[in-house]
Parts: C-alpha cells; sequence; structure tokens
C-alpha cells in the first residue's frame, strides 16, 4: 500500500474530524464545481475534496518545561552540527526530526542490560499530534522505521526509503546486542492526532517483552530536524568568545578585532562546541559535499512525475540542459542557477537526503548556491565556500534566536526568507566582502521574503516549496548584487530591523498561512 495516498480516500458523506461541517460541505461543493469546469474525472475531484478537507488540528500549545520553549535572552549559543543536518526529505519536523529520534531510542536500545534485552521481543513508535494527523503525507512512518532498524540519517540510502514506498510490507531484522528482532511498518502507529501533548510533534518509542513495555522514552520533534526527550537537558556548552544576539553586535566584535563574519562564527563555534578549527572545517566539507551531492542528484534524476497527488513533474534537468544552450550569457546564470535550486528541492521531495538549511522545505536553496560559487560556476576555493557556510550559519542563528524558522511559526518568510538571507550572506563572504556588505546582503534578501504565507498544496512540500527554492536562490543573488554595489554605510534599512519585522509579521500572520494547508494556493488550485 501506498502510504501517502492513505490521506485520499474520502467518504464525501462524512465530515472529517474536527471540521466544520457547514465549512466542509460549502468547499466541496466549491472544489467539486471547479474541478467540473476544469474536467476532473470523479476520482480526482473526490481526490481534491479530502485534499482541501480541514485536517484534525493537533494541539499546538506547547509544553513550558521543552528547551525550544525555554527562550534565551543571552548569546546566540547554536553550532554549525545543531544548524545543518543531513537526513531524508521532505520535511525537517516530519522525517528528519522523527528519524533521528528513532535512530537515538535504536541507539540506546544497544546499550541496555543484557537480560533486559534478552526479553525483548519488539520495538513499537506511536506517531501524536501533527505527524499523526499529516505524518502519512510526508513518509512519517518509513523515515521512523528506518531509524528504528539502526539506519543512521545522514547516510541512509536514499533507494532504501524508495523501496520501503514501493514495498511497503518488508520485513527488516535489527540487532540489540545478541537479540535479533523483526521489524515493519506496521511497528510504527499513527496514533491521536489531537490531545494534550508536550509538543504538537509527539513519539513515543518503546522496547516491548511480549505485551509488557521493558524501556519506554517520550520524544518531540521541535522544527528544524532538531529533538528533545522527555528530561531533556541541553548539552553542556562553553561560552562565546564573541557573544552577540544582534547583528549590530556581531558587526561591532568583527570591527574592533578587524574580523570577518565568517572569523567571528569560527571563533565562536571552537569556544561552544569545544572542538577545533580542524574539527569545524571536516564538518563544514561534510555539509558542503552532501549539498554539492543533492544537487548532481537532482540534476541526474530521470524526467518524472514526484510523489504524491499533485503528480507533479520534475523540472530541474530541462531547465538545466535549457540554460546550458542559451546563447544569452546572462540568462544562462539564472537558468542554472535556478536549475540547481530545483535539484536539491526536487530530492526532498522525492525523500531523498537533504540539508537543513535552515529546513526541508527550503533545502534547494544554499545547495544550488554552493553548486553556483563552486564546481557548477566559479569554482571558488574550499576555504571560501567554508567561509560563506559560516557567515550563512550566523543569519540562520540570528533568525532563530530573535524570530523563527519555522512555516508553521512565521509562514514561508521563515524558511525560504531566511534560506534566502543566508545565501546572499553566503556569496558576499565568499566573494570576501567586509561585514557590512554580507549583512546588507542578507537583509536585502530577507526584506523582500517579509510577509511570503505558507501554503502547501495537499500537505506537500511541493507547491510552492520547489519554486520558490529557485526563486529564494535568485533573490539572495539580487540581494548581493545590490548590496555589493552600493556604498554599504548607505543602506537605509539594517538586519537586525528586518528580523524584527519578520517576527511581527511572523505573530500576526493569519494562522491558515502556517503550514495548515487551509490558505491560499492549498484551497485555490484544483488538483487535476
Ligand atoms: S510553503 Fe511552507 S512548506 Fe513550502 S517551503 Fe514555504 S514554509 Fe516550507
Amino acid at each position: 500500500m501506498d502510504h501517502s495516498r492513505t490521506l485520499f480516500e474520502p467518504d464525501l458523506t462524512e465530515v472529517p474530524a474536527g471540521a466544520n461541517r457547514r465549512a466542509f460541505l460549502m468547499r466541496s461543493a466549491s472544489i467539486a464545481a471547479a474541478a467540473v469546469l476544469t474536467g476532473c474525472t470523479a476520482e480526482e475531484k473526490a481526490m481534491q475534496v479530502a485534499a482541501a478537507a480541514p485536517r484534525p488540528q493537533a494541539n499546538t500549545k506547547m509544553s513550558p518545561e521543552l528547551d525550544v520553549v525555554k527562550k534565551s535572552n543571552g548569546p546566540v549559543m547554536t553550532t554549525l552540527e545543531e544548524f545543518y543536518k543531513v537526513g531524508p526529505g521532505p520535511s525537517s519536523s516530519h522525517t528528519i526530526g522523527p528519524m533521528r529520534i528513532t535512530y537515538d531510542f535504536y541507539q540506546r536500545c544497544t546499550k541496555l542490560p543484557r537480560d533486559q534485552l534478552a526479553k525483548a521481543s519488539s520495538m513499537k513508535v506511536h506517531l501524536y499530534g501533527s505527524l499523526s494527523a499529516t505524518g502519512k503525507g510526508h513518509g512519517t512512518e518509513r523515515a521512523a522505521l528506518a531509524g528504528v532498524i539502526g539506519k543512521e540519517p545522514a547516510t541512509v540510502d536514499p533507494l532504501f526509503l524508495d523501496n520501503l514506498r514501493e514495498k511497503p510490507d518488508q520485513s527488516f531484522p535489527v540487532k540489540l546486542g545478541e537479540k535479533n528482532l523483526t521489524l515493519s511498518l506496521k511497528d510504527i502507529i499513527y496514533d491521536a492526532p489531537k490531545g494534550d501533548f508536550p509538543h504538537a510533534n509527539t513519539m513515543t518509542c518503546k522496547l516491548m517483552g511480549g505485551d509488557a513495555v521493558l524501556y519506554e522514552l517520550e520524544y518531540y520533534s521541535v522544527g528544524g530536524g532538531f529533538i528533545e526527550w522527555k528530561g531533556y537537558q541541553p548539552p553542556k556548552k562553553g561560552e562565546p568568545k564573541y557573544p552577540y544576539s544582534t547583528m549590530k553586535e556581531l558587526q561591532e566584535h568583527a570591527d574592533k578585532n578587524k574580523l570577518s563574519v565568517a572569523q567571528v562564527v569560527m571563533a565562536n563555534e571552537v569556544a561552544v562546541s569545544g572542538k577545533s578549527e580542524a574539527d569545524v572545517n571536516a564538518f563544514a566539507d561534510k555539509i558542503l559535499n552532501a549539498m554539492v551531492n543533492t544537487v548532481n542528484a537532482g540534476l541526474k534524476a530521470p524526467q518524472g512525475v514526484l510523489p504524491g497527488p499533485i503528480k507533479l513533474k520534475t523540472k530541474a534537468g530541462e531547465v538545466y540542459k535549457r540554460a546550458m544552450e542559451d546563447r544569452y550569457q546572462r540568462q544562462q546564470g539564472l537558468g542554472v542557477v535556478s536549475a540547481y535550486a530545483l535539484a536539491g528541492s526536487e530530492e526532498n521531495a522525492r525523500g531523498h537526503l537533504v540539508i537543513t538549511a535552515p529546513t526541508g522545505g527550503s533545502a534547494g536553496v544554499i545547495p544550488a548556491l554552493v553548486y553556483a560559487l563552486g564546481e557548477g560556476g566559479r569554482k571558488l576555493p574550499r576555504e571560501k565556500l567554508r567561509d560563506g557556510l559560516l557567515a550563512a550559519a550566523a543569519i540562520g542563528y540570528l533568525c532563530k534566536h530573535n524570530a523563527t524558522l519555522a512555516g508553521a511559526e512565521g509562514g514561508c518568510q521563515a524558511e525560504i526568507g531566511v534560506a534566502s538571507a543566508m545565501g546572499a550572506a553566503l556569496i558576499a563572504q565568499a566573494s570576501d566582502f567586509g561585514h557590512q556588505v554580507v549583512a546588507n546582503a542578507a537583509e536585502s534578501s530577507l526584506e523582500h521574503h517579509l510577509g511570503m504565507t505558507c501554503d502547501p498544496v495537499a500537505g506537500f512540500v511541493q507547491v510552492p516549496c520547489i519554486e520558490r527554492c529557485a526563486f529564494g536562490a535568485v533573490k539572495a543573488w539580487t540581494g548581493f548584487m545590490i548590496a555589493s554595489n552600493e556604498i554599504p554605510a548607505n543602506r537605509r534599512v539594517d538586519f537586525d530591523t528586518t528580523a524584527t519585522a519578520m517576527a511581527l509579521t511572523a505573530k500576526e500572520m493569519n494562522s491558515k498561512y502556517k503550514e495548515t494547508s487551509e490558505g491560499g494556493l492549498a484551497v485555490s488550485l484544483v488538483l487535476c
């Protein structure tokens, strides 16, 4: 059974749980009428009505105990490894987070005492809240199963996940010490979508001995691939060498110490994480390589249709081919950057490996720019790309610290907008511009995404997300071009002001436009 299709087996006589009956019937009638006008079949019409049905809304209240809720007033403490995470798309909160969770549980189980493991007979994963309500469309169950059988999110073979989608009845051995268990998708349970959970994305993982629970832990996928668990204590960290919580403070450190943005970030990374510069560079290289791989994989993928009900055709390869044939050189630049971004984003939609920069939905933007500055264009040396990645991280950290990175909290300005701002900073830093140009470029790109809503059609990270990554990458370049060609001190709007504006816009944005698929394109587009 294709689990992604189960969202679309509607009983049109039944009003979905949690939906307003009158609104549901009116929406069904108007969509059906639109479908008739556009020539949909009865089945396609039914799918469209189901897709438009309001989903059971999970409790979006968050426990004040969660570390993610305890907003720090202190300096930025985020590290590169926390920020850039590799894992399977299409969603940092619905696939990367859950897979990191089940892989963490698998690792804990391997360390349990031998006598406890001797009694084990199975493992169960329960998905609650939003993970239960929208997980099927994202393939959350496949990511969760891959983690709990011991596959690491950053290195899982995408073909394993593809194969699981095509043949969902397979079973897999899992070895816990000397104990061998067999698990399948039946062990991943879509549990209550509504309830009083500590976080909208709550999961429990259990090691079972018959009907008895031998070991259990409650986890939360708190956004951007970050995870926590019951009783979570954030890791102990060192004090940043150059503490900052705003761009203004970061720039003051840069001015006073004659440092670039990348150098400030590197010094803090070493101080906070306790790693050496060589270790930080090795991690940056791992992320850069993963970004290059995702673009290469997307460009080489045969043209086809992406998974899900939208039946969206891929276009990265074709846009790239046409761009390379283009006799207008400047147009060619726009074409290849767009193609690289489409390639990364289509890989995300396929559920293949992507990098949160800052999220899965925006995962085409930064890889496109890394590729364009590196092997797919300018061929800048690796050190410059590393510096760019560090400067981009500073923008992401500041947006996380002072606003949000989650479409569910701030709309698409928080995902593609932040990715584009990070991208502009990356280009400016990799091109050796000073901190004011880096800050201005990021400001310009973020400013022109303010107010952008999140309305993914049918809840799939495809429309508008895939093309939006191409626009985010191109706008990053536009932001850089403007910032690098004006007198830096003359810029009227500063980065901190725009980040504050994004936080305010996020707060005042109608909740229909925060990843609920209940507004905008999600209710306007007829799917056939
Ligand atoms: S529309 Fe929503 S899901 Fe898509 S990229 Fe933007 S924020 Fe992410």
